[in-house]
């Protein structure tokens, strides 16, 4: 494991609700679990302290990545000489509101999201069967299926800015499109969902019907999901599933050493070993170019990628 010495008065902060370590291990971080290391972890149990932080890096200019459950996310390279931040256990609070609402918190995973609002007698989310992760996570890249996506159900949400500064959102404030919400510029903290009095039948349809549309998704093998957005023809308009794309040009099953092409679900990448950053991304970038020049179609990256040269997410 690379280890260096990292100063930064993130260390001088004196706060029992912020944990921080240096050179912190992320491989099991993250669903992909390639190995990489950061300068720097924080986890934060409270807004006090995520403000304390969020100011600090912003003062010290450190690249700064909100980690969620990790389940989209990839390392570029072994080390990310930056501050990784993740939101503690007291970020996960839950409660039933009044006319069909939940209030809950961005560190929630989704799956204890749907059981909750079955619980509370409410239902909606059904899409996000078997899409694992955190509602911080699914807010900031409006994780869905079909075409409903976690942004579609907010009645309104709570971010810290980077200088600290909580605001509120309502829907209609924000903006936010297939896998991708203006969100991902905060840190989300927590959001109320307007549900619908839940229909048991009709749940439990949507529910099979959204498994069944997965049975063929690598989940025992680590991945971070799809790789690729679903593009547009360029020619006709219309939708184009990514994963057919790839399938059609030949690529199931390519690999660059344990990083593959997987046999089940042409749009994900799995890790078959102890695939790097660099791997992924040199796949990545393979099919990319396979397809664009076999079908002109350009695929853009959904999984967030965290430094080197496609990286996308880091607050700077
Ligand atoms: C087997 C498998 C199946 C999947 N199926 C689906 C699917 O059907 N549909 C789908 O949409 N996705 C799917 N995914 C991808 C993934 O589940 C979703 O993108 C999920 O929303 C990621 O949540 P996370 O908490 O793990 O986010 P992370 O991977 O930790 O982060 C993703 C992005 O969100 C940001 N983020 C995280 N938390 C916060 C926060 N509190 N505030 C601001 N930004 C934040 C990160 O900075 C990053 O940009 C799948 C993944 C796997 C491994």
């Amino acid at each position: 494991m690379i280890r260096r010495t990292t100063k930064s008065s993130l260390f001088e902060i004196n706060d029992p609700a912020l944990k921080l370590s240096s050179n912190f291990d992320l491989t099991s971080k993250t669903s992909m679990k390639m190995s990489a290391v950061a300068a720097i972890h924080a986890e934060v149990d409270s807004p006090f302290a995520l403000k304390k932080v969020l100011r600090t890096v912003k003062q010290e200019e450190r690249p700064t990545f909100i980690l969620g459950g990790g389940k989209n996310t990839l390392f570029a390279t072994s080390y990310f000489d930056g501050v990784v931040v993740s939101l503690g256990r007291s970020f996960a609070a839950r409660e039933l509101h009044a006319d069909n609402t939940i209030r809950v918190g961005a560190s929630l995973q989704l799956p204890a999201l749907i059981n909750f609002s079955r619980e509370c007698g409410l239902m909606g989310l059904e899409f996000l069967t078997m899409v694992p992760g955190t509602v911080g996570g699914a807010l900031a890249s409006n994780a869905g299926a079909g075409d409903e996506g976690l942004c579609d159900y907010v009645k309104r949400v709570w971010v810290m800015a980077r200088d600290g500064m909580i605001h509120s959102f309502s829907k209609n404030d924000f903006h936010y499109e297939y896998r991708h919400s203006a969100l991902r510029d905060y840190v989300i903290l927590e959001a109320e969902l307007q549900l619908r009095p839940l229909n048991l039948p009709e749940a439990e349809r949507r529910t099979n019907d959204f498994r069944n549309k997965k049975t063929n998704q690598p989940y025992h093998i680590p991945s971070s999901g799809c790789i690729f957005k679903n593009p547009k023809d360029p020619r006709t308009g219309a939708n184009v599933s990514a994963g057919k794309l790839i399938d059609d040009c030949g690529l199931k099953n390519y690999s660059i050493r344990s990083a593959q092409v997987s046999q089940g679900h042409a749009n994900f990448i799995v890790n078959n070993g102890s695939s790097s950053g660099e791997d992924f991304l040199a796949l990545i970038s393979l099919v990319r170019d396979i397809v664009h020049h076999k079908t002109e179609i350009e695929l853009d990256l959904e999984v967030q990628i965290v430094g080197g040269p496609l990286n996308g997410v880091v607050l700077a």
